[in-house]
């Protein structure tokens, strides 16, 4: 299947030298959701202006539904981008708003009604068309937007951290309703962009992680999740407990790890030689760790000392102490928490198969993986 975005060795210089993408490679299909994720500053929205056309790039290849992009000007790419701060006409009501795609493609007044209308349905507007931007709610105004960008439905749907500026319960009701309408509309790839992992890993079916201008990993959020490239990948999508560590001996498909916490195995690595002696991120996520008073007969066993809960709601964290002072983080479920005592002792336990012992770092050259693991 050919992607509706294709990108190929894409680079992009801004004036000053500044690098923003450094090569990058990607491919977006029909009717996904694709998100874009990653810090503040690595790409994303440049990235997204060139596939849009705002932007021009220097290097590599960028085609849509098959067509090289290069001096296509952006009001001819089939696509629609939704900005950040929406852009509302302020001196136009919300039909004219949304009829404004419409009318730049020349279509007829009685065809531009019935899509508007058909739109402002989908997006819970309806009854809004007389009003101006500044006479509806800030939520209003962000659907109106995405309206905007949907109406002449494009092959491509760019949506620029659409979920940043909101407060919490507007950005719930954002998502499950961008959710709803990719659903519903068909043969419209959505392109989104986030640095919230939470937004990210619940709406895409495939998500790209970037890093300094370059694609950590492309995946399903759950094959991310659960089988990080690089120790990067492993660090933005969820919480993970990392130990620095170096393989001590190799299995046929099992390691074990020298950390400070101990010894500790987890499933072999892909990377197939020279195990030994490398230097690596040993990383288990808080949901795998068993938590119990007399110490199991796990694979992994390290006893700690109780610190601290962390309330959200529906489950905790329990943050335990290590040897050398290793803080170790451990979720539960609320209905299911025991009564911890500050100072106690525990026993905390997981499977080497739920631990990854990871090599790389980044794909960026150049990143130390102690610096990584401790924030330095
Ligand atoms: P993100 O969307 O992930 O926050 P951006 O794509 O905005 O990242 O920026 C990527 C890099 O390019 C950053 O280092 C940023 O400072 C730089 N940058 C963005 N826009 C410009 C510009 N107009 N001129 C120079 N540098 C820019």
């Amino acid at each position: 299947m050919a992607g509706i975005v294709e990108i190929k060795r894409l680079v992009k210089r801004y004036k000053g030298n500044v690098l923003a993408l450094k090569g990058i490679d990607l491919e977006i299909y029909r009717d996904e959701f694709f998100v874009l994720m990653g810090p503040s500053g690595c790409g994303k929205s440049t990235l997204l202006k060139t596939i849009a056309g705002i932007l021009d790039y220097d290097d590599g290849e960028l085609y849509i539904n098959g067509k090289d992009m290069k001096n296509v000007p952006a009001y001819k790419r089939d696509i629609s981008l939704m900005l950040e701060n929406y852009a509302l006409f302020p001196h136009m009501n919300v039909f004219d708003n949304v009829a404004f795609g419409l009318r730049m493609l020349d279509k007829d007044e009685e065809e531009i009604k019935k899509d508007v209308m058909e739109t402002l349905a989908l997006l819970e507007l309806k009854g809004l068309e007389k009003r101006f931007p500044n006479e509806i709610s800030g939520g209003q105004r962000q659907r109106v937007a995405l309206a905007r960008a949907l109406v002449i439905r494009p092959s491509v749907l760019l949506l620029d951290e659409p979920l940043s500026h909101i407060d919490y319960r507007l950005q719930r009701r954002f998502a499950s309703l961008l959710k709803d309408i990719h659903r519903q509309i068909s043969g419209t790839a959505f392109i989104l962009t986030t640095h919230d992992q939470h937004h990210g890993l619940s709406l895409a079916d495939r998500m790209a992680i970037m890093n300094s201008g370059l694609i950590e990993q492309v995946g399903h959020p759950e094959e991310i999740y659960n089988e990080p490239h690089t120790l990067f990948s492993a660090r933005f999508v969820g919480e993970v407990n990392t130990f620095m560590g170096e393989i001590q001996e190799v299995g046929a498909d099992s390691v074990w790890v020298k950390t400070d916490i101990g010894y500790l195995k987890s499933r072999k690595p892909n990377a197939a030689d020279n195990l030994v002696g490398r230097r690596v991120g040993y990383i288990i996520r808080p949901e795998k760790i068993k938590i119990s008073k007399t110490g199991e007969n796990a694979e992994n066993s390290v006893k700690c000392i109780f610190e601290y809960l962390n309330y959200f709601g529906h489950y905790v964290e329990a943050i335990f102490r290590a040897p050398h002072n290793v803080r170790i983080k451990s979720t539960i479920p609320t209905y299911n928490l025991p009564n911890f005592k500050v100072e106690d002792e525990y026993w905390l336990s997981w499977s080497a198969n739920d631990a990854r012992t990871i090599i790389k770092p980044s794909v960026v050259e150049g990143v130390d993986i102690e610096d990584l693991i401790y924030g330095r």
